[in-house]
């Protein structure tokens, strides 16, 4: 079976460049999918707090046979858990769903700048990683100057910031951040939630290499060198979108899909004035 390359990450450690999300899979179905994508080769999964379905993802680790420690496990803080005793609490509780005692890496889902806590909770990540409770720490849709006051608070970067980006919305200036700062950049949304799968300069390239529009999207991400997390409950897609190991999009193509940056691309809400 083949296995995803994996990403060098600022504290040393090596994330699959491939993974699994599970945002919008109820609780019994994310038990399925997560075994069918654990079954596929996916050794990461990507899931949330807030998608109330950690149970299942953990009851699906457990049960596939695949050990633990082969395993690179993420999740996150929700906003009104953000600040120090309730970030230490969330962990607690997200790791007794999750049937572990460890995470790969704990992300701060969103700033949530009107709570002004952020600063607070990336500090308890860093005490929950000293700690050794969870290996990275994380943030997810942070902009350039979130990134900069947490880095200038603590003298530490994250390690990743999970953004939505796909080739209709590629946030150039936070990639920038990452670039300078030795920030892994991971896309939520990589596929533009399957509104991409329709594009016309994606579904030419697909067809130009007998693969799916998915498969592209994809290949595009890992280009890039980004991490990347698609999402399916379909089994045929889960395989699909794994399958993606052995071809690649040439240097034209990855022209035309730069190309269809937008700046108004965004399709997920905006953390600046997110009122969440
Ligand atoms: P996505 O871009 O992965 O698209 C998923 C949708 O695309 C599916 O529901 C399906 O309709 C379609 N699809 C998937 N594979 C397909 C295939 N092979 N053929 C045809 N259609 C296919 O969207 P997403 O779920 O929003 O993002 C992926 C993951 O990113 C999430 O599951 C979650 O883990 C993470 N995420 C994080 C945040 C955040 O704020 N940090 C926000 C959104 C998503």
């Amino acid at each position: 079976m083949s296995k995803a390359p994996t990403v060098r990450l600022n504290d040393g450690r090596a994330m699959p460049a491939l993974g699994f999300g599970v945002w919008q899979i109820p609780d019994p179905e994310a038990e399925t999918s997560t075994a069918l994508a654990l079954e596929a080769g996916y050794r990461s999964i990507d899931t949330a707090q807030i998608y109330g379905n950690e149970a299942g993802v953990g009851r699906a680790i457990a049960a596939s046979g695949v050990a633990r420690a082969d395993v690179f496990l993420t999740t996150k803080v929700w906003n009104t858990s953000q600040g120090r005793a309730a970030t230490r609490r969330a962990l607690d509780e997200s790791l007794q769903k999750l049937g572990t005692d460890y995470l790969d890496l704990y992300l701060i889902h969103w700033p949530s700048p009107k709570r002004g806590l952020y600063v607070e909770t990336w500090k308890a990540l860093l005490e929950l990683k000293a700690e050794g409770r969870i290996r990275s720490a994380g943030v997810s849709n942070f902009g350039p100057a979130e990134l900069a006051r947490i880095a200038d608070e603590t003298g530490v970067e994250p390690s990743v910031n999970q953004i939505e980006l796909h080739p209709r919305f590629q946030q150039r200036e936070t990639r920038a951040y990452h670039e300078a700062h030795g920030v892994v950049t991971e896309a939520w949304s990589p596929l533009g939630q399957g509104q991409l799968l329709r594009d016309p300069v994606v579904t030419a390239i697909a067809e130009k290499h007998g693969r799916s529009a998915a498969q592209v999207l994809l290949r595009w991400h890992l280009r890039h060198g980004f991490v990347v997390i698609p999402k399916s409950a379909t089994p045929s897609r889960i395989r699909e979108n794994f399958d993606v190991l052995g071809f690649d999009i040439d240097a034209d193509d990855e022209r035309a899909l730069d190309a269809l940056d937008s700046a108004d691309g965004r399709i997920g809400p905006n953390p600046y004035t997110a009122t969440f």
